[in-house]
């Protein structure tokens, strides 16, 4: 079996180490492993397929945390686009965590947000913005976003970004940054559209994908009870009995199931 990397090998500066530290991870998940090295050379753009969970925001927001400058003053140096706004306010404090005491500012710009407190943010000065691309699109427009001296453009979960509609804000946000940045592009899955996208935005690419197997923790195991409807609950129910200390999630189908089983 081949050796695992630690976040050391992978070429990441003291200051990120110390973070990482902090933060309390061990060592790379098989998606930091690939990308960091790539982006810390700076060599080519990426495309990865991997779900949530496998530790992606980390697998970009390393790398870029640690080339950005921290001399900068009114440009956004890396843009992350997101689905949905619960996803950028995650995206975007997981990064403020992995900073450590880097000085570099980070903003979640979504709609829905009073556009005076985002445009007040954005005058201030912003190195990394985390956004839903019709809002970013919105502040495009109005100028007070400045993508010029752009380093890095992430997409993630860019699939989901297309279900949502969001392909001409997307395809316009990327016709008005410089060619020089590097892209990442994070899918679970990979329709036409998105390769349509890769084709003609991101020149030379390379293609990663977590496998299946790496997603889960072997540190869980993982049963299943094959009962009838009727009996779920009090399946349930002895399980949490028969633990001597249950500490877990239950999910559910519905609002309604929610409000029951709790
Ligand atoms: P993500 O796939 O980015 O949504 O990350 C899922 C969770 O895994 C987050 O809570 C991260 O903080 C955590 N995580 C990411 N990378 C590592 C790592 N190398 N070791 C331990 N936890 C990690």
């Amino acid at each position: 079996m081949e050796e695992k990397k630690t976040f050391r090998e992978l070429g990441l500066s003291e200051e990120i180490l110390q973070a990482i530290e902090k933060k309390g991870f061990e060592e790379p998940s098989p998606i930091q492993a690939l990308t960091i090295p790539i982006l810390l050379k700076g060599e080519k753009n990426i495309i990865g397929q991997a779900q949530t969970g496998t530790g992606k925001t980390a697998a970009f927001g390393l790398p870029i945390l640690d080339t950005l400058t921290t001399n900068n003053s009114k440009h956004v140096q890396a843009l992350i686009l997101a689905p949905t706004r619960e996803l950028a306010v995650q995206v975007s404090d997981e990064i403020i965590s992995l900073k450590g005491e880097k000085r570099l500012s980070v903003a979640a710009i979504y709609g829905g947000q009073a556009m005076g407190e985002q445009l007040r943010r954005l005058r201030r000065g912003v190195d990394i913005v985390v956004g839903t691309p019709g809002r970013v699109q919105d502040h495009i427009n109005r100028g007070s976003l400045d993508l010029s001296q752009l380093s890095f453009l992430i997409l993630d979960e860019a699939d989901e970004m297309l279900n949502m509609g969001f392909v001409d804000d997307i395809e316009k946000i990327l016709e008005s940054v410089p060619e020089e940045k590097k892209m990442l592009l994070f899918s679970a899955t990979m329709p036409s559209k998105i390769k349509h996208i890769a084709k003609k935005y991101m020149g030379d690419y390379e293609i990663f994908e977590v496998k299946k197997r790496d997603l889960t923790s072997n540190l869980t195991e993982q049963i299943y009870f094959e009962v009838t409807r009727g009996d779920k609950f009090e399946a349930l129910c002895r399980i949490v009995d028969i633990e001597e200390e249950f500490f877990g999630i239950v999910f559910c189908r519905t609002k309604v199931d929610v409000d029951d089983v709790s």
